[in-house]
């Protein structure tokens, strides 16, 4: 077994979409663990609602011994209606599972890496958390937060080695964009996008495998992968 094989990873919403690839993709080099919220006999999978407080402390205790040496926060939800539509129960579980649960597992997991002296940790943001979209405020904001999240901890844990980086996905083929777009909105965004067609989760999966690679200098930074969109304007 290589060193890097010895390394235990996390992946939180690794059951379908862009996580399932990252599963794919890392378990290549890494002994990969991975989230999903139901019940399933699997190897390496553990039960994690982050929109549950009990799910989170239950899965923070059971999964402690593991010593994580990569963090894959990748599990996301977005409920896409206009802001005064939002109930407050609404907007505070999109906060839990965007963010607030996911620094609490971040923060649990990151005293092996410090103890350790190297660790990675990937962020998967979205294109919306760098520019807002209509209908989609608080998810823009768990997800422009969770990019300040990662520039943050790249700061304060970069003197550990461990390298933190969020990544923003433009229009990626899963469950989530089969919910949240219509075909004839996914018709025109393949027209607007400048490369003209919507990107693969495993296209997000290997820019995720690079980032954990052993030596990196990419650090703190936020990477937009969304074939040209945010670029500017075709006229
Ligand atoms: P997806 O197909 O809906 O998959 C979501 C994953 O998260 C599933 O594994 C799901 O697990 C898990 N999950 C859902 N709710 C959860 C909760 N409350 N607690 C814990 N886990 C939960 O989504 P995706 O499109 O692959 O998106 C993955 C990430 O990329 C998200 O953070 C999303 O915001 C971001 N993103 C996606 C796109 C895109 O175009 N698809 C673009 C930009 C950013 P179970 O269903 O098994 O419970």
């Amino acid at each position: 077994m290589s060193n890097l094989k010895k390394k235990n990873v996390l992946v939180t919403g690794g059951t379908k979409g862009i996580g399932k690839s990252i599963v794919k993709e890392l378990k290549k080099k890494y002994k990969v663990y991975y989230t999903g919220r139901t019940n399933r006999k699997v190897k390496n999978y553990y039960q994690l609602d982050l929109s549950d407080q009990n799910s989170v402390d239950s899965f923070i205790k059971k999964t402690k011994k593991l010593n994580f040496d990569i963090l894959i926060n990748n599990a996301g939800i977005n409920n896409i209606k206009y802001f005064s539509d939002y109930k407050a129960t609404e907007i505070e579980e999109m906060f839990n599972v965007n963010l607030i649960n996911l620094a609490l597992i971040t923060k649990a997991l990151l005293n092996n890496m410090i103890k350790k002296k190297w660790g990675r940790i990937v962020n998967i943001s979205s294109i919306w958390g760098v520019n807002p979209c209509k209908k989609r405020t608080i998810y823009s904001m768990t997800k422009s937060a969770l990019i300040s999240f990662s520039k943050s901890l790249a700061i304060e844990y970069g003197r550990y080695n461990i390298n933190t980086n969020s990544i923003s996905p433009g229009f990626i083929m899963t469950d989530l964009t089969r919910k949240s777009l219509s075909s004839s909105q996914l018709k025109y965004l393949k027209k607007k996008v400048p490369l003209k067609r919507l990107g693969s989760s495993k296209e997000i999966a290997e820019i995720v495998l690079f980032l954990c690679s052993e030596k990196n200098y990419i650090h703190g930074t936020n990477i937009v992968a969304d074939g040209g969109f945010l670029s500017g304007y075709e006229i």
